[in-house]
Parts: C-alpha cells; structure tokens; sequence
C-alpha cells in the first residue's frame, strides 16, 4: 500500500489501464475489465480512503459464480496486503458472461463475509428439531457418517443412502460418486423446477433444454419471464440485447408485466396454461400462409411414422408420390395431415382459451414466419412449471422452431446438449445395476427427473427409508410444496436415520437435521462448469479464490479448509475424504475410485482430478496452454475459462462419424439427432409405448387452473407463484445483505378489477386459501398482470424459530410453529413473532438494518401436484381469496398435512404405471446417474 494525497499530484494515468488481451474470447472485448496481462498486480485507490489517494494492489483470482446456474465467471480482488478478498467484479476472459455480471455475482462478497455463516461442523445436541448444537470436528462427523454408509452398502441398504441436491455447481462428479458407492442415491430439485421443459424438449430431440442463438435471431420468443427469472439470466440477457440492436423483435407470453415483457415488441398475456393452444394456433399460421420450412421438414421430421401410425391413406399416398424423396411431393401429405389434425387450433380458439386478441396471435406468428431460419426461443419454468401437461407447452413452442427450420441455425435455437461441454472424468466407475423406486417410482416412467418433492409421501406410505439422507444447498422445507410434511418427515428417525445438511449457510431444513457441514460458497471450492449460452461450448474452471492466492505466492497450502473461513471445506476433498472411511482398506472396492490416476493407491486429490480433465478431456486446451508455457491446470488456474467450440451450427447435416450410429438422407449419411429414429420425433412412439397414446404429438392439455374452473365471483383466482426476483438466489438470498436490501418483500400482485371485487386496497392485508390451508400476505393493487390472476414471487418468507440459530437476521422473521396433532397428519400454524430488525454482529451494517418485511412463506401452503406423464411440479394454485378475518396477521400460514396427503394420493392416481416385464423407463431416455440398462427392466 502507499499513500499519496491530492496534492502529490498523482493522476490516473499511474493506474494500469482497464483494457487487455483476452485470449480465447476474440469475439468480445469488454474495455472497462481488467486484462489478464495486469491481474498478478492490480493497482486502484482505495475509495473508502478518499479524499486521500491511498493504493492499494490486488491480485485478481479467477473463478465462477455460484449464485445461479449460468456459471458466469468472476474475479476475485484479493488485497495482496492483508490476503482478503474485498470484492467481486466479472471476468472479461469468460466466454459465456464476457466481464459481465447481474447484482448477484458481486453480492458473493456478502456471502463470504457474512456475519451468520456456518463456520464449523455442528452435530445436533438434543432431540432432532430443538435448536441445540454443539462443535465437533470433522473427522468425528465424517467416522459416524461413513460407517453408517458403509454398514448400509454391506448390507444391501444402499438406496438408504440418499445425496439430494438443490443448485449443482458442477458437472458430472457426483455421479461419479454415486457410482463408485454402487448405489442409486441421487435426487434433485428438478422436478420443482424445469422437468416439464425437459420432458417436452427431450421427446423431440433427447436434449432437455433449448440453446438460443439470440445474438444473430430476428425474432426472439420468450415464454415466461426466463430471462428475469435468474436462470441464464447474464449470459442471455446480454445477447437478447445484441439481437434487439441488431433488429430482431421480441415477443414475450406471460401474464406478468414482467421486466422482459415491458421491453418487447409484443407482450401476449396469456391465460397460464393456454400457452400451447396459442402456439398450434401460430403454427396453423405458418402453415397456411405458406412460412413454414417445408424441405426441412421433408429431411429432418419422422413425419412418415406419424402418418403410418394416424394417417394410413395418407401415408399410402405420401409413398405414391416419392415418400421423403428429394423433390418429390410426399411431404404434402403430411402438411394435409397436419391442417386436419389441428383444424380447431384457430386464431379465434387461441384467443378464447388465453385472452390474448386473434390480430395479435396472427401477427406474431408471421413475424416468426419471416424470421424464418433464425427463431430464437426459450421457456423454463413459467408456463411448463406451473400447468398440469406443462410439458407440451416446450414440445409446442419447439415445434415452431422445427416448422421454421431454425433448428441449431444461426439465430435459430440449438439443442443444448451440442452448446455444452462434457468432459470426460478420471476414473469413471461403470453403471450400476440397482433402481431406487424412491426417486423413478414406477407410476412415473416418463418423469424428466426424481420425483423429488414426493419423498415425505411415500416414506409416510411405506415405501421405503432413508438411513443417510443428505441435503446439499438444498432447503426443501422452504422450497418445496407442502413444507410441513417435510418437516413431519425430517423429524422422525424411523423415516430419516440421519440427516446431513451440507451447507455453506443456515436454512429451514438443517434445522431438522443431525450434522450441518459447512461446505464452500462458490470461492470456496472446485467445480467444472459448462452452460450453453451461445452458439459453441466453453467450460468454466471455479476455484477457491483464496488457496489460488497462496499457491501462487509459493506457500504450501493443503487442503481447502487451510485457506477458507473456519473450517470450511470444498465439497470435492469432502467425498473423497468420505469415500476412503467408508472403504478404509479397498476392500468394498469402492476406495479405488478416489486414487491419484498418476500415484496408484494414494489418496486423489484435486489436482490431479482436474489436472486429469484438462490434460486428457478438453480439445484444444493442452495446445493453449503449451503456447503460452503453462500447464493445462495452470492455465484454467490462470484464465477461468476454455472455449470449445465456436458458432457451432447444423451438427446433424455433418457425416456421421464411422462408429456413431447415423441416418440416410438423400443418399448421404448424416449425424442426425439422438433419437431412436435419428430425426426430429414430432411423432413420439415412446408415448404409446409408455401409456400415453394421445400426446405423441404436440398438442394442448388443459391446466389445473383453466378459466372454466374458477368461480371469479366466489373470489376464486389462479395463483400465480414462480416467479423470481432478478435480484435473489433462493436460499442463500439471506446471507447477502445488499441483494436483500434491494429486494425484501413478496406482495401478491392483485389486478384492480379483482381488488375492487374482493373489497381489498392497496397494502390490505388478504387471506389466500388454497387446498390445504391459507396464508396471510399484503395485496399490491397493479395493472401489471391480467386479471383474474393473482402472483406472489416465491423468494421471500424465510424464518427461524425462535432465537435459535437458523436463518440469518437480514432475512428471516422469528416465527412460532404450533402444531396440532390429527387423524393422518397435524394442523399447523405459523406465526411471526417479530419483523426483521437491526442485530449485532461483527458487521456494522447489521446496526442499520432499515427494513423490516420477511415476506410471506407461501410454498407452505401449496399441496404437491405432480403432472401425470413429466413428474414435474405443477406450481400454480387455485385460490379463494378474502380480506384478512379479525386475528389474521401477516405471514400467517395454516396448514392441514392430512389433506395435502389425500391430494398426493389424487394426483397420484392419474398415473400410468410401467407395467411389470416391461421397461421401468425408455432405454433412450436419459437420467442423473443413468443406471446400466438391465436396470431399466421390470421383474415380471
Ligand atoms: S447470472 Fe448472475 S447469479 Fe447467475 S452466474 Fe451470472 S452473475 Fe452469477
């Protein structure tokens, strides 16, 4: 540090310049970034310093943002001075976010700093649930937690061993473990979160989500508010912007004024769930004006599959004229089949069923027609989450996509999988044999993902156990439906053995567990990430900012808990670490998954596990890095961030590779898409196989909430709850002082028409009622969403009991949780005791704590309603509302367990089971972990 004042004379021209090279990123130069050239000694003025000039030299560590999934990249500012990090900024360098960041990334400073962090290892010190914890170190915690592991492996318990996770933050090596311990153990939050978009991508191509090419669209269709609602958020926001510049137009459906929505060409706020008939209607457009891609449907579509299995005559007739002939006119027959098939999908249909105007459904379809080639769209959540048969809304916006051909065009929308980089692991164990019906029950064949959220229904069925249960930055109590039969799970240890809460930050559920680990924040720990954000893959390297620091100032540093805050340790020395106790002498052949691949039989490490991937796994990367006299760890150590791949179109139009399986098209063998018949399944055989014969193709399935089914004059309406602040990170929001002064506080959004009906004002206080119980929540009167619909965001609400330790202070409201037992289930209450106010702590900003609102818990109150075919969630409610009775307080939340439970079993009872001696699931259909095939069978 030296110190100069201003009249010393000094000027800027002493700093370094903020421009630089940026290598593997010639496509962007983000000028006011630091350039790599000067990261080893940064050199600014400390501004809390000022008037006086005091300079101070950083050196700027690369690493990735652990706050959503788009893995934006960060650097750190370490003060070389004291070794702190004191701030956050992006990383020029990143392919993916190209120095940019939203509020969240640089909000990871308050995460690291916070005052109420989970420093130490915390083992619980009375009965599960009372608040009373004690210190222990992590080789008595990792002892008991392996040998239950290990007994429950030896003893052919191994789906009792359970690894849910929430927010990833990492590619593939979990599965990893997963398989070395030879058990089926994952689950995951997806089924809350983006299984219906997966199911409804995947059946058309495999790939379970879409990869806009936005930059180079003209015109962009957005379904929900995706953009704002955090998940890409960065990555893509910027390049819808470059579209926007470069003349594409927007058309955004939702039916909240989102901030996406307000900055469109055309907001079309639709009635939740009639999304789909709107896009067949717009389809049927295309179709008869002619704007469809017809060759590309004639080479890419199983369009002869369908008409042989729907349409015989005029599949006979498609042969008689050349069938997929090139120039012959067979595909005529299929365009006839599909005018009659969708003959009610009219604009007027549209209209009735989503409110939106005919005009304006007609005329967004022919503006997608004249971007023909260059469609970019997207939907994620919204309206897939929240709609029984969400998962036709992706198949039907997907299908425009294939109609215009802008499939993995420039400007077009990309299978995912082909915009992501996979890299190949050290070490990967083979696939196992076992099937936990826990998380694929088989009433679900065709789920996208785990039938997560469902766990406290079917331990209370029977079903099975969970002897070691571990959440990981995972807070189902809070994010899931039906919190309070998780709690009624979590609690009882004939149901949860042992619950491990691995988490960097205190939530609802750890309260309910036995050991709380502190594993790393995002600058905390290792991770390989690779997100499509573009056209071309990249893969980010995230590392801990502060044992990178030490490493290159030459000291010895050990594992990650010598460089983090307390003892917190990256999550990746942890499973190692746990791995070797739970197989101590190699014995159950499970140790040798976790050696160094370059020192046989000594402990892996992180070096080598990544040193591995880099060296043997990411083309092009090695040459990188020799040309600049680096190892392929060092440079990822150096840079953060490795592009691929690059404007990377058409991959199915390429020659299939000798090995690969491919397809005939006009004579040539091409690549195709990894379906069972190579092509673009618009006709899904898998659904008939699977009990679903009449959604094979692309069609409408009315929601949960139609409009017919609300009685408005009841003051009945559709709760709208999913979506996000761009501002907040689901569970870890709390710990992020600046994010929560920004945003506080969940209102529900009540439409003027509805507020006067209802006899509510602004900032009333209104009782929602939903299937299970109510909540007590302030209206926010808005002409931002139509009406008939009520939203409330589902961030905040966040609460601790008591002044036990829990959720942290710049969050969460002391609540009391009073439960009534009763037949099948108890009656619960939860009530605030207090608001949010100043606290105490080592951070001064606590002092000034001027907010007071928590928000309101909603999810509580919501029964599970898991959609009959994708398993997914479907969020949206149909509620009563009134103005709050005499007592009601705000953040109320009633709830019954025992009627959420029969609502379980009524949703459940749609289902269509596997049937025995068949497939539990199509062999083509992807899963966490994917077990080998004879897995996937059925006992007769
Ligand atoms: S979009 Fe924001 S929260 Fe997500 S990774 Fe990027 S900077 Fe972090």
């Amino acid at each position: 540090m030296s110190e100069r004042t201003p009249a010393d004379g000094d000027t800027e021209s002493a700093m370094p310049r903020r421009e630089g090279r940026y290598p593997g990123n010639g496509e962007w130069i983000l000028s006011s970034a630091p350039g790599p050239e000067s990261w080893d000694d940064w050199r600014e003025y400390d501004p809390t310093a000022w008037p006086r000039k005091v300079e101070r030299h950083y050196q700027l560590v690369p690493t990735i943002c652990f706050n959503c999934e788009s893995a934006c990249g960060l650097l750190a500012y370490v003060d070389k001075e004291s070794g702190e990090i004191r701030r956050f900024e992006g990383n020029p360098v990143h392919p993916g976010s190209r120095g940019r960041v939203c509020a969240k990334g640089p909000a990871t400073i308050n995460q690291v700093d916070d005052p109420e962090r989970i420093l130490y290892p915390l083992k619980r010190a009375g009965a599960r649930g009372s608040g009373k914890w004690e210190r222990v170190s992590w080789d008595a915690a990792l002892d008991d937690i392996g040998g239950r592991i290990r007994t429950a492996i030896a003893e052919g318990r191994g789906e009792e061993v359970m690894y849910h996770v929430g927010r990833p933050g990492y590619d593939g090596s979990m599965d990893r473990v997963m398989k070395a311990w030879g058990i089926d153990g994952h689950n995951s939050h997806t089924n809350i979160c983006s299984s219906g978009a997966r199911l409804g991508y995947a059946l058309w191509h495999q790939s379970d989500r879409p990869s806009p090419d936005h930059a180079r669209a003209k015109f962009i269709l957005l379904l929900s508010a995706h953009l704002e609602a955090g998940h890409y958020f960065n990555p893509h926001a910027q390049r819808i912007v470059e579209g926007k510049a470069g003349g594409a137009k927007i058309a955004v459906l939702d039916p909240r004024l989102s901030n996406t929505a307000s900055m469109a060409d055309f907001w079309l706020p639709t009635w939740p769930g009639s999304e789909a008939a709107v896009l067949l209607a717009m389809a049927n457009v295309l179709i008869d004006e002619g704007l469809h891609d017809r060759e590309f449907l004639r080479r890419w579509v199983n369009w002869e599959a369908w008409l042989e299995a729907a349409h015989p005559e005029a599949a006979r007739r498609a042969r008689g004229k050349g069938g997929s002939a090139p120039g012959s006119a067979g595909i005529d027959e299929f365009v006839a089949a599909l005018r009659e098939t969708y003959a009610e999908f009219t604009p007027e249909f549209a209209a009735r069923e989503s409110g939106v105007p005919a005009a304006t459904i007609v005329e967004v379809a022919r503006e997608i027609g004249r971007a023909r080639g260059a469609l970019a769209t997207h939907v994620w959540r919204g309206a897939a989450s929240g709609n029984l048969g969400g998962w036709q809304v992706a198949r039907c916006l997907e299908w425009l996509v294939v109609l215009t051909g802008s499939v993995a065009t420039p400007g077009g929308t990309t299978p995912a999988a082909h915009d992501k980089f996979v890299a190949r692991m050290p070490l990967t164990p083979p696939p196992g044999e076992r099937w936990n019906e826990l998380t694929f029950p088989r009433e679900y064949p065709l789920s996208h993902h785990e039938l997560s959220f469902l766990l406290p229904h079917f331990l209370k069925q029977g079903r099975g156990r969970v002897e070691v249960y571990f959440t990981r930055v995972y807070n189902p109590v809070w994010t899931n439906p039906d919190g309070l039969s998780w709690i009624e799970a979590l609690r009882d240890p004939d149901k949860v053995g042992c619950h491990v809460a691995l988490t960097p930050t205190w939530n609802e559920s750890a309260y309910w567990a036995d050991y709380v680990l502190p594993t790393g924040l995002g600058p905390e720990r290792h991770d390989l990430m690779s997100q499509e954000t573009s056209a071309g893959a990249w893969i980010g390297f995230r590392q801990p900012v502060l044992r990178a620091f030490r490493a290159a100032a030459g000291e010895a540093v050990g594992d990650s808990r010598d460089a983090n805050p307390g003892e917190v340790w990256e999550e990746d020395e942890f499973w190692i670490d746990l791995s070797w106790r739970i197989d101590p002498d190699g014995s159950m052949g499970i140790r040798r998954w976790f050696e160094s691949p370059y020192r046989p039989g000594e402990k892996l490490t992180v070096d080598d596990y990544y040193g591995w991937i880099f060296e043997n796994s990411v083309p092009g990367l090695p040459e990188a890095a020799a040309a600049e006299g680096l190892s392929p760890l060092q440079y990822m150590r150096r840079y953060g961030a490795f592009r691929v791949t690059a404007d990377d179109y058409r991959f199915y139009e390429r020659p299939a590779a000798p090995e690969a399986k491919g397809i005939d098209i006009d004579g040539s063998r091409l690549a195709g898409f990894e379906t069972p018949s190579r092509k673009l399944e618009f006709f899904s055989p898998t659904m008939g196989e699977f009990g679903w014969p009449e959604h094979a193709i692309p069609g409408y399935i009315r929601s949960q909430v139609h409009w017919s089914e609300l009685d408005r004059a009841a003051g009945e309406a559709l709760l709208l709850p999913t979506f996000r602040l761009p501002t907040l990170i689901h569970t870890r929001s709390a710990n992020a002082k600046w994010l929560v002064e920004i945003s506080h506080r969940n209102p529900l959004w009540v439409h003027p028409t509805d507020a006067r009906r209802i006899g509510i004002g602004n900032d009333d206080l209104v009782r929602v009622n939903t299937a299970i119980g109510w909540f007590v929540v302030r209206a926010w009167v808005t002409e931002g969403l139509r009406p008939g619909i009520v939203a409330c965001s589902h961030h905040m609400g966040r609460w601790r009991l008591g002044s036990d330790p829990g959720v942290g202070g710049w969050m969460a409201a002391p609540v009391s949780l009073v439960e009534e037992g009763r037949e099948g289930g108890s009656l619960w209450r939860i009530r605030h005791q207090r608001e949010v106010v100043p606290f105490a702590s080592d951070d001064p900003d606590s002092s000034r704590v001027w907010w007071s609102d928590a928000g309101v818990h909603q999810n509580l109150a919501f029964p599970v309603q898991p959609d009959p075919v994708s398993g997914m969630h479907c969020w949206h409610q149909k509620v009563r509302l009134e103005p709050a009775r005499e007592g009601d307080r705000y953040g109320d939340v009633v709830v019954d367990t025992a009627k959420s439970h029969a609502i379980y079993r009524e949703w459940l009872a749609r289902t269509r089971p596997a049937k025995p001696g068949g497939l539990r699931r199509p062999l083509w259909f992807s899963r966490p972990v994917r077990p080998a095939d004879s897995a996937y069978r059925l006992e007769p």
